[in-house]
């Protein structure tokens, strides 16, 4: 995929602060939402083009009813017209909450004295492991506090020990992590442990309110931070994931930094963000955080359609900390992964017979969406989603898949609805229950038909029948 340069204040140049506060501010201060403007950067982007920073402004600026709509309805077009209705389940693992930074909005913020520290043994990494797998994961995101025990080293071990780890026909196929920025060398290292995305997640995107919330520790250098991602690109780990922390500073400003980030990577890797992440606060331990900025969720959802429509290509992920209804809204306007089954406190997935209350002592911060995977699969089906493992693309060497699925004709149903519903075949066969099992079959038979390619179509049942035998791990 080509990517057109665009200009901005502070020229782009690898490993180098890119982001001005006052830039930002004077777009959003000039965007001017009219009905005319907003029609065209909607087709703009249905056309398959990045938004530039002030056309996001203008869709941010929008505030009439009607238009917003008009943005959600844009967003729920390209979903469908360039995703389908496949949706990636995940889980993430918390390996240890050692910090030494002190953000005010963290549970695991060193001065936090109740917090109970843990780090996973490997026994016990293994032990929860194996509980992810009987549930049926196939995919995981380790997360760990920044402390100087989790070395680029420790996480690539810990890595490779997650690979090794079999389970009757359970595996975790893909490991993608989300900790304390690396240097160069550190982000090589975990790259040949064989990880799929990392996620560092600039939480705001304002200097000056980075600065207030981050009073110490590493983190406290917000340039560190903002290059992270430029520093994994120049170890050859181009598979990275941003975010923001919603509820910081004002999202208006947050979404624009967003971008911005965005077309600073495509600028000097020509390849943007693999997945864009949108956590919004949740209560913490010793939570420290004024209300002010909180979004509301009517903001929240047009946030999640605006950043579909500005960065078409890219994943977008969507976690537990959102209530189960706000899930299923956001799920049509383009998220397409979600995590399911979550557990937040260490070591929790291991004790299985335990009903783990939540605790604030012991887990980062609170979720809205306690559902198991089973449950979650469940509705997905209701709601005529696809569920899906796939992480075919990461083990073929077909790095960049996000842009081929956006941008090579017929991608998606050549190889993603084809792996999803070798994905969930095996889920049915080894791990959910009747009901799940009749109305899964019923969403695979529907999904074959639509391949609309007798080859393909002969193929793919070819490959459930031999699932029904036995053979695991098929993909296209
Ligand atoms: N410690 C590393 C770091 O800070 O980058 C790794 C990940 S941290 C455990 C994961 C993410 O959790 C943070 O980047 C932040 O966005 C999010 N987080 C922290 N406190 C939160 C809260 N109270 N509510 C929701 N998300 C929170
Ligand atoms: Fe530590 Fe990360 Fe929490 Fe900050 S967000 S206190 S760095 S675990």
């Amino acid at each position: 995929m080509k990517f057109y340069p665009e200009k901005y204040k502070i020229p782009d140049k690898p490993d180098k602060p890119f982001l001005d506060a006052e830039e930002i501010e004077t777009f959003l201060n000039e965007a001017v939402s009219t009905e005319k403007e907003v029609v065209r950067i909607i087709a703009r982007s249905l056309d398959k083009n990045r938004l530039t920073l002030p056309e996001v402004a203008v869709l941010i600026n929008t505030t009439d009813p009607e238009l917003v709509e008009l943005i959600k309805q844009g967003a729920k077009e390209l979903k469908k017209k360039v995703y389908g209705n496949r949706i990636v389940l995940f889980a993430p693992l918390y390996v240890g909450n050692l910090c030494a930074n002190n953000c005010k909005y963290c549970g695991f913020k060193s001065s936090n004295s109740e917090a109970i520290r843990k780090t996973l043994t490997n026994k016990e990494l293994i032990d929860n492991v194996t509980a992810l797998e009987q549930n049926g994961q196939k995919r995981l995101i380790l997360v760990y506090g920044e402390h100087k025990t989790y070395s680029p080293e420790f996480i690539a071990e810990n890595v490779k020990t997650v690979y090794g780890v079999k389970t009757g026909n359970g595996e975790i196929r893909r490991v993608n992590i989300n900790a304390a920025p690396l240097d160069i060398e550190g982000f090589r290292t975990v790259k040949e442990s064989g990880i799929g995305t990392y996620q560092v997640f600039q939480e705001t995107y304002h200097p000056e309110a980075y600065t207030w919330y981050h009073p110490s520790g590493k983190k406290a250098d917000y340039n560190y931070r903002l290059t992270s991602l430029d520093r994994a690109q120049e170890a050859g780990l181009d598979d990275v994931g941003i975010g923001v922390l919603f509820g910081l500073y004002d999202w208006r400003f947050e979404v624009m930094g967003l971008v911005r980030h965005t077309n600073h990577l495509e600028a000097c890797y020509n390849v943007g963000p693999h997945t864009i992440s949108f956590p919004r606060l949740t209560d913490a331990a010793d939570f420290k955080v004024d209300p002010q900025y909180r979004v509301n969720d009517d903001d929240f959802t047009k946030i999640i359609a605006i950043l579909r429509l500005a960065v078409p290509y890219t994943g977008m992920i969507l976690t537990a900390r959102e209530p189960k209804h706000i899930r299923n809204e956001v799920l049509q306007y383009g998220c397409s992964q979600i995590d399911a089954g979550t557990k937040l406190e260490i070591g929790a997935y291991s004790e299985k017979n335990k009903k783990v209350t939540q605790n604030l002592n012991k887990e980062q911060f609170l979720i809205n969406d306690e559902r198991s995977l089973a449950e979650v699969i469940d509705e997905l089906l209701d709601t005529d989603f696809l569920p899906s493992f796939c992480t075919a693309c990461y083990r073929k060497g077909r790095t960049g898949e996000h842009f081929m699925e956006f941008s090579v004709p017929g991608f998606i149903k050549r190889f993603c609805t084809p792996n999803a519903i070798l994905t969930l075949s095996e889920y049915i066969m080894d791990y959910s229950g009747q009901e799940t099992a009749s109305k899964g079959w019923k969403m695979i038979e529907k999904n074959i038909r639509e391949l609309t390619d007798p080859k393909l179509e002969a193929e793919v049942r070819l490959r459930i029948e031999k699932i029904k035998a036995g053979q695991r791990d098929l993909y296209f």
